[in-house]
């Protein structure tokens, strides 16, 4: 892979055991932009990696863990010089106690909060709830499509997910299609397997030149920022 800009997520990366090792190597050929996590395991492996300095992008989800415990993670990180931002699990249910912990991590701890919509797509009552709590954090998502279904993509071009067996896919979401059994009902996509690349140990991988059409119908899950999507003007 050429020098690439990296974001580590999951599954949970502190779950993986040589995290620590596996950050420092990467550091020294890539940068290495964020790390997302639930912070459920110990926090050790990234206070050994704090020299990098990426940001941690800390998932809170209040039914498993207590806030107190995972304020304390966070205040340690941020002690070690760690940009941290806290996202949100945003259900209907979780957004009862949004202004208290809001509260908790902006003011007590200065560090910054969000919410983050999630969306079970089978569940039109669900859909319509979240996409009401989507307008708290609509300012970080400037991007979005009212028309989602022609997006023109770097996916795959500038922009890959790689999973730790080596798999490479374009973006997230066309791994979830690809791979989550009922996403492929969701996706309304002729070719799913357009959104796998190979994997990066054998030579069936593959980089596209150019910018792929996309009419996959996510629009707050895409990677839209980070794959630089723009809506595509012919009508295909
Ligand atoms: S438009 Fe979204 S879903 Fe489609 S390839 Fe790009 S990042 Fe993936």
């Amino acid at each position: 892979m050429p020098g690439s800009l990296i974001t580590i997520s999951g599954g949970e990366p502190l779950l993986y055991g040589n995290l620590d090792k596996l950050l420092l190597g990467l550091s020294k050929k890539h940068v290495i932009s964020k790390i997302m996590t639930n912070i459920s395991s110990d926090v050790a492996p990234l206070v050994r990696t704090r020299k990098i300095g990426y940001r941690v992008v800390a998932s809170f989800h209040p039914d498993m863990t207590g806030h107190k415990d995972f304020g304390k993670k966070l205040a340690l990180l941020k002690e070690c010089g760690f940009r941290i931002i806290v996202n949100y699990a945003a259900t209907v249910a979780n957004m009862e106690r949004y202004d208290y912990y809001k509260d908790y991590f902006e003011k007590k701890l200065k560090i910054r909060f969000r919410a983050w919509a999630f969306e079970d797509l089978k569940n039109e009552p669900e859909i319509n709830s979240t996409r009401k709590i989507y307008g708290i954090n609509y300012g970080m998502r400037k991007n979005v499509f009212n028309n989602h279904k022609l997006k023109n993509c770097l996916a795959g071009n500038k922009y890959f997910i790689i999973l730790p067996n080596a798999d490479v896919f374009r973006c997230i979401t066309g791994y979830m299609y690809t791979t989550i059994p009922g996403c492929q009902d969701i996706a309304c996509l002729q070719d799913l397997g357009r959104f796998s690349l190979g994997n990066l140990k054998s030579a069936t991988l593959r980089i596209h030149n150019n910018r792929f059409v996309c009419r996959s119908p996510c629009k707050t899950v895409c990677d839209i920022e980070l794959a630089k999507v723009t809506m595509e003007q012919k009508t295909l």
